[in-house]
C-alpha cells in the first residue's frame, strides 16, 4: 500500500501516465500514493543503459537540472540526489564554477553556496526510472503506444484509454484518471476533437532555434578557471551560442546552438568551425585539442509552445495534461525538467486536496490552473531573451513588450544596442 494512505483513502483503483520520460515519471510517483496501481505507457522499448532513446531524442544534449527541479525530486524519491552523486554525476559550485558570458560580458563568478548535479539526461532518467521501479503499485507497458482516449456516455469525464502494444491488437483499459505526459508527441489536442471537444487555444513563438551537441572524453589541456562555460548569443547581432558541462564518467557535453541559423554543424570539422563564429573564442579554445567521444547530433526546436487546456470549456475530467504536452519551453534556460518537477508537486496538491474535499471532481480544471500559474513566470522570462532575436515570430505578452519599451529608452540595459 502507498505510504501514508489507508486504502480507504485511495482516490480510484487505476490511473494511467502516457509517456515515461521526466513528467511522466514524476507524476507516475505522485499517483501512486493515490491510486491503487499506476500504469506507465510508453512507446520506446525498455532499455538498461544510459543511452539516448529515440522518443527523446533531446536526451543527446545538454540538460541542466535546476535547483527547484533537484531539490523536489529529492522530496520525491529521498536520497536519490546522493545516489547520483556516488553513481557519477558530479556536483558543481553553479554560480561560482560558471564562466557565463551574457550579451557581450562577462558575469561575475559568486560563491553562492549553491550546488548543482550534473550528468547526461539519459543518466538521470535511468536513475529516475530505477527507483520508480521499487514501488510496488508502479508498472511500466514498453512498445506500447497510447492511440486514443475513452469518455463516459454523458462525455464528461475521461473513463479510459486504448493503447497498442508492437504487434498487438488494441487494447482497451479502463481509468480513473488519465496523465498525458506525452511531450511533443502528445495527441491529446487532437484526440478531444475526436470526442467532440474543441481543441485547446495554442500559443506559439517561433524561434528556429538548433542544438549541435558533441560528447568529449577530454578537453584541450590549457588552464581553465571554470567547472562550466556559457557563452550566451549576443542578441540582435550574435545570434549563436554553446555551452560546456561536467557530466558523468569525467566527460563534457559540448552543446554549441544557433537562432534563426538554417545549416547547423553536421560533422567534426564544422562543430569545431562553429565555435569559432560565437564572439568568444572560449569555447573553441577549450575543444581544439579535445578529445570527442561521439559524433555530433543536431536538434531543431522550432517554437516555444503553449496549449491553454487551463482555459478550454467544456473539457472532460480526470484527464490531466502535464510536462512538454502542457507547455514546450525554449530549452535554452533549462527549465523543462523542474517545471515538469513543480508540475508534479502541483498535482500532488490537488490529489490531496481531492482526497479531503469532493474527490476527483474537477481534478483537470484545477489542476491545469495551478500548472498555467507554474509556467507564467518562466515563459515570461523565455520570451523576454526570445523577442531579443530580430527573427522571432509570434504574439508578444504585455510584459515583454513593456520590457521592449524600457529597453529602448536605456532604463534598464538589456540591450547591447
Ligand atoms: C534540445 C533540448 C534541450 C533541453 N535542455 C533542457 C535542460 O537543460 N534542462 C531542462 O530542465 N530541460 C531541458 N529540456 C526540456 C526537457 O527535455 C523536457 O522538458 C523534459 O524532458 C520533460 O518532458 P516530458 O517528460 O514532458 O516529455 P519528453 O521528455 O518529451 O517525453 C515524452 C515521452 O512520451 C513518450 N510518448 C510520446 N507519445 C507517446 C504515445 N502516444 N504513447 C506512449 N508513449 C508516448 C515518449 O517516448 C517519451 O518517453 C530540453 C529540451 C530540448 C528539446
Amino acid at each position: 500500500m502507498a505510504k501514508g494512505l489507508l486504502e480507504k483513502d485511495f482516490l480510484g483503483k487505476k490511473a494511467v501516465v502516457i509517456g515515461g520520460s521526466i513528467s511522466g515519471m514524476l507524476a507516475a510517483r505522485v499517483l501512486s500514493d493515490f491510486f491503487e496501481e499506476v500504469i506507465i505507457i510508453e512507446k520506446d522499448k525498455m532499455s538498461n543503459q544510459h543511452i539516448p532513446r529515440i522518443g527523446v531524442t533531446q536526451g543527446s544534449h545538454g540538460h541542466a537540472l535546476l535547483k527547484s527541479g533537484e531539490e523536489i525530486l529529492n522530496d520525491l524519491f529521498p536520497g536519490i540526489i546522493d545516489e547520483l552523486i556516488e553513481a557519477g554525476s558530479v556536483k558543481s559550485d553553479f554560480a561560482g564554477g560558471l564562466a557565463w558570458n551574457h550579451h557581450g560580458s562577462w558575469k561575475l563568478k559568486y560563491h553562492a553556496g549553491m550546488s548543482i548535479i550534473q550528468q547526461s539526461r539519459p543518466f538521470l532518467e535511468w536513475h529516475i526510472q530505477r527507483r520508480l521501479k521499487q514501488i510496488p503499485n508502479v508498472s511500466y507497458m514498453y512498445e506500447t503506444k497510447a492511440k486514443k482516449l475513452l469518455v463516459n456516455n454523458d462525455q464528461t469525464q475521461i473513463n479510459g484509454i486504448v493503447i497498442q502494444k508492437e504487434g498487438e491488437m488494441d487494447l482497451e483499459i479502463q481509468t480513473d484518471l488519465v496523465v498525458d505526459a506525452a511531450g511533443a508527441g502528445s495527441q491529446t489536442s487532437s484526440w478531444l476533437k475526436q470526442l467532440g471537444y474543441q481543441a485547446p487555444a495554442k500559443t506559439e513563438v517561433r524561434v528556429n532555434l538548433f542544438y549541435a551537441s558533441r560528447i568529449y572524453r577530454s578537453l584541450s589541456s590549457k588552464n581553465k578557471d571554470w567547472s562550466n562555460l556559457l557563452v550566451y548569443p549576443n542578441p540582435p547581432s550574435q545570434n549563436r551560442g554553446g555551452s560546456i558541462s561536467p557530466i558523468e564518467n569525467k566527460r563534457w557535453m559540448v552543446t554549441l546552438l544557433g537562432y534563426g541559423v538554417d545549416s547547423p554543424p553536421n560533422s567534426g570539422e564544422e562543430f569545431l568551425a562553429y565555435t569559432k563564429c560565437l564572439g568568444k573564442p572560449d569555447i573553441y579554445e577549450a575543444i581544439e585539442e579535445g578529445q570527442p567521444e561521439t559524433d555530433v547530433t543536431v536538434y531543431r526546436f522550432p517554437a516555444l509552445r503553449r496549449f491553454h487546456y487551463e482555459k478550454l470549456s467544456p473539457f472532460p475530467d480526470r484527464l490531466i495534461v502535464m510536462g512538454d504536452a502542457f507547455c514546450r519551453m525554449d530549452p535554452v534556460f533549462g527549465q523543462g525538467m523542474s517545471i515538469s518537477a513543480l508540475e508534479a508537486i502541483a498535482l500532488k496538491k490537488e490529489l490531496q486536496r481531492a482526497v479531503h474535499k469532493n474527490g476527483l471532481a474537477q481534478i483537470s480544471i484545477h489542476t491545469h490552473r495551478s500548472f498555467s500559474k507554474i509556467i507564467d513566470i518562466p515563459w515570461l522570462v523565455a520570451l523576454t531573451e526570445d523577442f531579443r532575436f530580430t527573427q522571432t515570430v509570434g504574439k508578444k505578452t504585455i510584459w515583454t513588450a513593456v520590457s521592449d519599451v524600457v529597453c529602448k529608452k536605456g532604463h534598464f540595459s538589456l540591450r547591447n544596442e
